[in-house]
Order: C-alpha cells, then structure tokens, then sequence
C-alpha cells in the first residue's frame, strides 16, 4: 500500500497514474488495497452498526432525525436532534450499502467529496482528469438512492501541493453543479493543525487575519479569498463561529498530537479550540472498528473509545442537544 501511494501520488508520474487510476480494474484494485489496509488496522465496522443507530433513532420518541442544513434552527426542550454527515476520505467501497440504507429509512445525507482524492481524478497543472468510473458508477448511484453530494473541501491541500486551489474549487462545484449534484454545502477536510487555518477559513465569511502567522511558511495561504456565497455554498457542515482566542493559538498549534484517535487532541480540537466553535452541542464519531467518540461542547465533555451501545445509553441520558454524527464511509463495509 505505502509503495503504491508513493508511486501513484508523485505528481512527475502522469501516465503511472493514468495507467492506475483511470483503468476500471486499477481502480478497484486500489481502493480495495486501502480498504484491506484499514480492516488490517482494525477500523471497519459493519454497515448493521449504522442501521443499529438509526432503529434507537426511529424508535425513540426522545430523538428527531435532522437534515443537516438545519441542525442549528432546530429546538425543543426534550428532543436531541441528530443529524449525519458523511466525508469520503478514501472508502468509496461502501457508498452503495451506506447510501441504500439511508434511502430505506427515508432519509437524505450529505456525502462530502475530495477533490484531490485517488477517486476523483488526477489533477495536472491546470487541468482536473476525472475518474468517469468513480462518477458513473459510485456517485450517479449515491444521486439514484436520493443521497446528497457535497464538497469536502481540503483548498489548502491543493494550494500546498502547488495547484490553483481557488480556481478548482470553483471549477469543480461548477461542473458537478451541471451535472445536476446542486452543491450547496462543504465541509472542511483536515484541521488548523495541518495548515494553520481551517479549510473553511478560504471563505472570507469564516476568515480572520490573526492566525495567517501560523501558517506554514513557504506557502502562500491566506484566508479570505472569496466568499462563500459567491460558488452557491449556504452552508458549512462544521456551522463555525469564529471564536478566536488569540492567547491560545500558540498553545493549539504547539500541542501537535496524533489527531482523531487522540483523546488530548479531541478535547483541544473539539472542546477547547481557539479558532472556532460549531453552532451545534456534540460531534459524534465513528473513529475504528467499533470505536467512537463524543465531543460534547455543551456538556464539556470527551467521550473516548466507545462501543456502539454506549453512544446510544449517551443518547438516552441526554436531552435538548443538537447532535452530528460523521460517518466516514472509510471506516463501514
Ligand atoms: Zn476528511
């Protein structure tokens, strides 16, 4: 797998990729090399885990189930309303299963997905090649099983690796907009810890310019450098509030942690970040084979390393919360 990654993402290596990527049998080969990977490192559940949550939901008359794009204008005093997100870092082995059993329980979730990913396509100087087998086969399904798409949005990646980050982004919620994917909504892919913004800092709707300090020298990154509304975005599924401590960034960009699977790295990112806020209570996510966490910023709390039951008994004890599950379809088969 590293050897493969290694070849395939040197960008001096066009035609390796050509070869790889845009083969149908490449494709599935490579994807199936990242999926045996994260099951060798324990982190795949069974799809029955979503459908176990979403039963207690369904059930439960304590629980309402929320499009995401409303998560933050909801309210009722004893109701938790949930609602899922979905960013597709690399599993797009479980789109189909994740996306028919949503469409069974009537519901439409947002998949968020990367541009500069192995699935999307390759990116050259100035041009995107799309993977038409990814499109043809993986995403028009997802559309088919009433499932929404939206960007994952990593702007700061592609500006790192020397592309015009801007002018993709632009590109490419254009083109999938003609393709009839109406792309509303992004969500912002890594975090302040790798780039020293927030993905969702491109926009000047969340940009500010205390923290451009601390971004990574050598790299012309900047916040701000256009607006949200002006590619059809309403929404960022993190709903920041710039919230920016400045005596705190220091200590946030020094503490660098092993992210996500982390338990300090989850209270600095998601309880105690000094950038921003999100509008709603908790995160809820799914991080490893039956390993999950809750980041509960109206309780002040981190829940590390739970099994399912234990989200669903947090589920029962609280009330009034506003709750987003993230769903890596990485971590389902
Ligand atoms: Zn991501």
């Amino acid at each position: 797998m590293k050897k493969i990654s290694q070849k395939i993402f040197d960008k001096t290596d066009n035609i390796f990729f050509k070869d790889y990527f845009l083969k149908k049998k490449n494709f599935l080969n490579y994807s199936n090399e990242i999926r045996k990977n994260y099951k060798k490192k324990n982190f795949i559940n069974s799809i029955n885990k979503i459908q176990y949550i979403l039963d207690f939901l369904r059930k439960d008359k304590f629980h309402k189930i929320v499009d995401l794009k409303n998560i933050i204008d909801v309210k009722e005093k004893n109701i938790n309303f949930v609602a899922f997100r979905c960013d597709v870092d690399a599993g797009v082995w479980s789109l189909e299963k994740m996306s028919k059993l949503f469409n069974k329980y009537n519901l439409s979730v947002y998949f968020y997905i990367l541009i500069n990913s192995y699935y999307y396509g390759q990116i050259f100087k100035n041009n995107i090649e799309r993977n038409t087998f990814f499109f043809n086969n993986y995403l028009s399904k997802l559309k088919n099983e009433n499932q929404k798409v939206g960007i994952h949005n990593d702007i700061y990646g592609l500006i790192k690796s020397g592309h015009n980050g801007v002018r993709f982004l632009k590109q490419e919620i254009n083109w999938l907009n003609k393709k009839n994917y109406n792309i509303i909504s992004s969500s912002a892919h890594n975090s302040a810890y790798v780039y020293g913004a927030e993905n969702f800092q491109i926009f000047k709707e969340f940009s500010n310019s205390i923290n451009k300090k601390f971004f990574l020298k050598n790299y012309n990154l900047k916040t701000g450098m256009m607006s949200q509304k002006s590619l059809g975005l309403t929404f960022e599924a993190n709903f920041p509030l710039i919230d920016l401590q400045k005596k705190e960034l220091r200590k946030y960009f020094k503490k660098r942690n092993d992210p996500i699977r982390n338990k300090l790295w989850l209270k600095n990112h998601f309880l105690q970040n000094p950038i921003y806020t999100s509008r709603y209570d908790v995160d809820i996510w799914v991080t490893g084979k039956n390993s999950w966490f809750i980041a509960d910023r109206k309780g002040k709390k981190i829940y590390f390393n739970k099994n399912i039951n234990e989200i669903i008994n947090f589920l029962k004890t609280e009330k009034g919360k506003k709750i987003v599950v993230n769903l890596h379809p990485d971590y389902f088969e």
